[in-house]
């Protein structure tokens, strides 16, 4: 039997649909439901494809390949006020957001540096882009600095995908799906930041949002680290202003327990802020309590400097003598263009409107479902002012696969899909010295091809598994 024959047999799917969710419910492939997000009593399975998606091998091995640079680059740009300051000009005069994150990040450099461990955890998206004329190329979408999300569930949905192949009649699929344990990657990672700080007393802080659905994908991270003897807590920017104070040493204190690490899951958008919390983010940047990420790591990973990267000779600065490094992360860039007010800005402007369907317009924003596509480019595009806020960034098109998705209260219909394959890393330098530089595992999320945008969170994109081709 081939994949096809299985895909197309209804009754088979059925069968394998009722399978598959009790299967993810017995390896925590768990969310919080909508109707009651602020508990654990009533949970269903969090949404998954029926089967894993092909994934060419060699793409998928240069991904794993590169991360470790990014993880470099990542850490060597937020140490690099100048540039930051440079590459973000143009938006933080127009966005409030990143302007407030910026001024953070200028009052902390001014200060004398409190922390000296770093700790990055990362994950670095990609499309495989198919154009007509060659074989399909990877592409980064964009790299995420902060609160990278389900490299807890991650770590569990190989399991489930290898045992639905076995009762598809599929056994030699099932041996195919890669391991993946970026649950313990990254948890490592957070380990080994909390051993630097040296206090066997002190707790990692998750910095939580107040509606917490996807806190089984918190609790794989977390229940590692309780493995190793490490003691976490979980609170909310509010919990934090209440109990929250830096003693003399400026070590960051929340209900009487030191912080060794925060590690935000939140703080990421606007909304996750009110000026209670700014106050309280500010507070937790000068302390001595190792931020992952610290402010400067969260800018980095902004679009905007995603968009300078891609110009040429800025690779090159921060990988002075390193020719092949460079070459190797700018291939996975795709074509990103600048708005900023200017000829090459109007150049861009131009080339949008006359193709609007080849771009995407995005602007400093996280979490999915903030770009612009199409038609709706034109109209951002006719306000001048507005449009140093956003870069350009040419579409990126994978092929479409298909699959079946699975939703809690959605019906199960066989859907051409489009994958986002992420990498996650992990990077932890002390002073100058680079002590960890991991890749960390793995993430494929597919969702609908009529969808343009959107992530798991905002209920478009489901967690999936590559299956090397
Ligand atoms: P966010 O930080 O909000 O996740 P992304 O850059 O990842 O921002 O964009 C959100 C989604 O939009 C992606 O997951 C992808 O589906 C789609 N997308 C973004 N950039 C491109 C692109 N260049 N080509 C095609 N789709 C894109
Ligand atoms: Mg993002
Ligand atoms: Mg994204």
């Amino acid at each position: 039997m081939s994949v096809y024959d299985v895909l197309l047999n209804n009754d088979l799917i059925k069968e394998l649909v009722e399978v598959a969710k009790d299967t993810a419910l017995l390896h925590g492939l768990l969310l919080r439901t909508k109707e009651s997000p602020y508990s654990s009593e009533v949970v269903s399975y969090i949404p998954f494809t029926l089967f894993p998606t092909p994934v060419p091998r060699d793409l998928f091995q240069q991904a794993l390949q590169v991360q470790t640079l990014f993880n470099q680059l990542v850490d060597k740009i937020s140490r690099d006020s100048c540039f930051l300051e440079e590459a973000l000009a143009g938006p933080i005069k127009v966005d409030m957001f990143t302007a407030r994150l910026f001024q953070i990040y200028r009052t902390v450099q001014q200060e004398a540096c409190a922390q000296s461990i770093a700790l990055c955890l990362n994950r670095s998206d990609y499309m495989l882009d198919l154009r007509p004329d060659r074989n399909a190329t990877l592409k980064q979408i964009e790299i995420n600095t902060i609160a990278a999300s389900f490299g807890g569930l991650a770590s569990r949905t190989p399991d489930v995908h290898r045992h639905i192949l076995k009762v598809a009649g599929l056994p030699e699929h099932s041996k195919r799906v890669l391991d993946n344990n970026p649950a313990a990657g990254l948890a490592s990672a957070l380990a080994k930041a909390w051993e630097l700080y040296g206090s066997v007393k002190a707790v990692v802080m998750f910095l939580v949002e107040d509606i917490q659905r996807n806190i089984f994908d918190h609790r794989c991270i977390e229940n590692e680290l309780w493995k190793r003897n490490i003691p976490v807590i979980r609170r909310r920017f509010s919990d934090v202003f209440k109990t929250g104070l830096l003693d003399q040493d400026k070590k960051l204190f929340v209900d009487g327990k030191e912080v060794a690490i925060v590690y935000f899951r939140h703080g990421y958008m606007p909304d996750n802020y009110t000026e209670q919390s700014w106050e309280v983010r500010l507070m937790m940047e000068r302390s001595q309590a190792v931020k992952c990420p610290d402010i400067g790591t969260q800018l980095a990973g902004t679009k905007k400097v995603q968009q300078v990267l891609a110009q040429p000779g800025v690779l090159e600065r921060f990988f002075p003598n390193e020719p092949e490094a460079v070459a190797r992360i700018r291939a996975t860039f795709a074509g990103l263009y600048t708005m900023d007010i200017g000829e090459e800005g109007d150049r861009t402007v131009a080339m949008a409107l006359a193709n609007p369907e080849k771009f995407v317009l995005k602007p400093q924003r996280e979490g999915g479902g903030n770009n612009i596509y199409g038609e709706e480019i034109c109209r951002v595009l006719q306000e001048k002012s507005e449009r140093v806020a956003y870069i350009l960034m040419d579409k990126v098109n994978p092929q479409p696969s298909r699959n079946y998705l699975l939703r809690h209260g959605s019906p199960v219909k066989l859907a051409t899909c489009l994958s986002e394959l992420g990498i996650f890393g992990a990077h932890i330098r002390l002073g100058t010295d680079v002590v960890w530089n991991q890749c960390a595992g793995h993430l494929l999320r597919t969702k609908s091809a009529e969808y343009a945008d959107g992530g798991v969170a905002v209920g478009v994109a489901v967690l999936d598994n590559p299956f090397l081709v």
